[in-house]
């Protein structure tokens, strides 16, 4: 619960920083489609949103395949890549093409499937420097790639190790 909370703040600040740049239009104007998507969303598959959310946060694998989205929730997935992309990618200096597959709503730039599983997990596997498989829990300390469990593409995490 706390991070779709954390969610709708960082979307509201992007939006007032975004706002400031171009100056003139009134933010929360600009923020209300957004606001009444996600609310509806929220309402219809807010359980799975959980489930998302959490998978972000504790970066959870799926050992389902992934599976084919209505296009709803594939804008809903990439309106969360985008926003964690520009949330967490900043801090944590990923990688082009990991930025690319945040901000694409989590598709496999070789592929094309949408990598999430229909219970709105991720269909990635992580590997170490020594290229070991490794959970996703441990990505953020010692993950160097990715792999996309449909077509086992791979692609680097962080921008240093990036080939
Ligand atoms: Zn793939």
């Amino acid at each position: 619960m706390t991070s779709i909370y954390s969610l709708c703040t960082s979307q509201i600040l992007l939006a007032v920083d975004a706002s400031k740049e171009d100056g003139g239009h009134p933010w929360l104007l600009k923020l209300l489609p957004y606001v009444v998507f996600f609310l509806i969303l929220y309402i219809l598959f807010g359980r799975k949103m959980q489930s998302l959310a959490t998978s972000l946060a504790t970066m959870d694998s799926s050992t389902e395949p992934a599976v084919e989205h209505p296009l709803l929730i594939k804008l809903y997935f990439k309106m969360v890549g985008i926003l964690t992309a520009n949330i967490l990618g900043r801090f944590s200096g990923y990688s082009a093409q990991h930025m690319q597959y945040l901000s694409s709503g989590f598709v496999c730039e070789k592929c094309h499937k949408t990598l999430v599983s229909k219970s709105w997990k991720p269909v990635i596997q992580c590997y170490d420097a020594n290229g070991v498989a490794i959970p996703l829990m441990q990505a953020r300390s010692r993950g160097i790639e990715f792999e996309c469990k449909e077509c086992l593409h791979r692609w680097p995490i962080r921008k240093s190790i990036e080939s």
